[in-house]
């Protein structure tokens, strides 16, 4: 088993095609990311896993897909306006900036909580610890300021304060504001969930580590509705159907922990708070935060918008506002875990020429391409495989190659993860059989070519 570094990761990702950095011919624009032909099909498989789980197959939820420009007063309204900020802090000997909560978490090694504290309390505990500038090892910091994290553009050609929009810092408000459109035009009962995927912008301080904080990115975010008293329950289940879906991706349960929220850490408006952190190259970090946010959300939009967002419970003839369970994670933290779980390099070959394979061991279902069709000899074989790649591209994602030894080829497609592949030889050609090899056993089965697809299918279920 290979522990991969964070560089080595990313150098990687790059050369075979997941992810390149961001406006690269232009000198890039720091810490924006391109996901490529490799990265794009993980990205969308790992999104319609979640979809799957948490939409398809719970059937309490139901989707949504709501705009990123929202109405400014919802900002004001959840106090994303008045609060959404991080405590920044300079040095003033280096010039570089930190979160004053980062550093005081890394100084005393994750035993204090940062994230109730205030901002005296974050300013005093750096004092009296003489803790130092990570930068260049000063202790002269500036005051802590409040740094607002969302972005903010105009609407229209006049550029005043009436046409200020921000692009969403999390997914989760699209749902809050349509509530009642989902409740009335799916006549769903309590409980239900409504889940969304999409982009959020957030403009951190310190982005940085990949694709781990980055200022734009994915969320998949479900809030999930219930009756007040039935919360905790439902937050347990949530918790634990995260973890398991976790696992199922092939992500290792000995790197991931649930870390519960203190009381202290607790948002005010919170009963019970999960994160499941994933153990990466530099420590453990948040992957998915499961929040139980009482009614919090759908009080304060009610407040301010005024209008009424009860829930009319069938049962007891009584109106009030459901509490909400909320598990949230980021796609690209996702395809991290993903990643650095699936990644190793093997040792293969004979005793006298031993050999090193790169091995992505994704689960067919995440792989970018389930299934790669290579000819033997190209210009014997050639013609079938195409016809072969042809036919199996319609069911499911195929790369077709037909250059270099099949050895070579099949290395190839061991390090972007192809679980299975097909090579097509003479056999083909006279008894319409290929033989396919599995990416983790290299051992191969033959199988007759329209046994091909549903085989091949039976091993994307998960
Ligand atoms: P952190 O403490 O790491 O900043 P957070 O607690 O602010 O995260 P949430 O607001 O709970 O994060 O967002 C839910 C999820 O969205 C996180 O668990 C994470 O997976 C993802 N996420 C949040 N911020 C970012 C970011 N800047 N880049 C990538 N993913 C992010």
């Amino acid at each position: 088993m290979k522990n991969i570094t964070l560089e080595e990761l990313v150098s990687y990702l790059k050369d075979v095609g997941f992810v390149y950095q961001g406006s690269e011919i232009y000198g890039g624009l720091s810490n924006t990311w391109d996901f490529g032909p490799l990265g794009v099909e993980l990205k969308n498989n790992i999104k319609q896993a979640w979809w799957q789980k948490f939409v398809r197959e719970s059937k309490e939820n139901v989707g949504l897909d709501s705009a990123i420009l929202m109405n400014k007063e919802v900002w004001v309204a959840t106090g994303h306006i008045a609060s959404f900020s991080d405590p920044l802090i300079d040095c003033r000997r280096c010039k570089a900036r930190f979160r004053a909560d980062k550093l005081v978490e890394d100084f005393s090694n994750g035993t204090v909580e940062a994230d109730g504290m205030s901002n005296d309390e974050l300013y005093n505990y750096l004092v009296d610890n003489k803790v130092k500038c990570p930068t260049c090892g000063a202790t002269d910091f500036t005051p802590i300021r409040k740094f607002n994290l969302m972005f903010k553009t105009f609407q229209g050609v006049l550029e005043d304060a009436k046409s200020e929009v921000y692009l969403r810092p999390e997914t989760a408000q699209g749902i809050f504001v349509n509530f009642k459109n989902v409740l009335r035009t799916t006549r769903k009962k309590l409980p239900f969930g409504i889940a969304q995927v999409g982009k959020s912008f957030r403009n951190e301080i310190t982005p940085g580590n990949f694709v781990f904080r980055t200022r734009e990115f994915e969320q998949m975010e479900l809030e999930f509705f219930c009756k007040p008293g039935t919360e905790l329950e439902w937050f347990n289940y949530w918790r634990k159907y995260c973890f398991d879906f976790l696992v199922s991706l092939g992500v290792k349960p000995e790197n991931l922990r649930m870390r519960d929220h203190s009381q202290e850490e607790l948002a005010f408006y919170s009963n019970a708070t999960t994160d499941i952190e994933f153990l990466f190259p530099w420590g453990f970090g948040e992957l998915w935060g499961i929040a139980s946010r009482t009614d919090y959300d759908l009080k304060s939009h009610q407040n301010h918008s005024k209008e009424n967002l009860e829930y009319l419970d069938p049962e007891t003839n009584t109106k009030y506002l459901p509490y909400v369970v909320e598990p949230s994670v980021g796609v690209e933290r996702m395809l991290l875990s993903v990643l650095f779980s699936a990644y190793d390099e093997e040792e293969v070959g004979t005793e006298d020429k031993k050999d090193v394979r790169k091995v992505l061991h994704l689960i067919p279902r995440l792989a970018p391409y389930k299934v790669a069709v290579l000819p033997l000899i190209k210009k014997v074989h050639g013609d079938k495989a195409q016809e072969i790649y042809t036919e199996l591209s319609k069911h499911f994602s195929c790369v077709y190659d037909d250059t270099a030894n099949i050895g070579k080829r099949y290395r190839r497609e061991d390090q972007i993860g192809t679980p299975y592949c097909i090579c097509v030889d003479d056999e083909t050609l006279t008894n319409n059989t290929v033989t396919i090899r599995d990416r983790d056993t290299m051992q191969q089965v033959t199988l007759k070519l329209d046994e091909v697809v549903s085989w091949v299918e039976n091993k994307l279920l998960f």
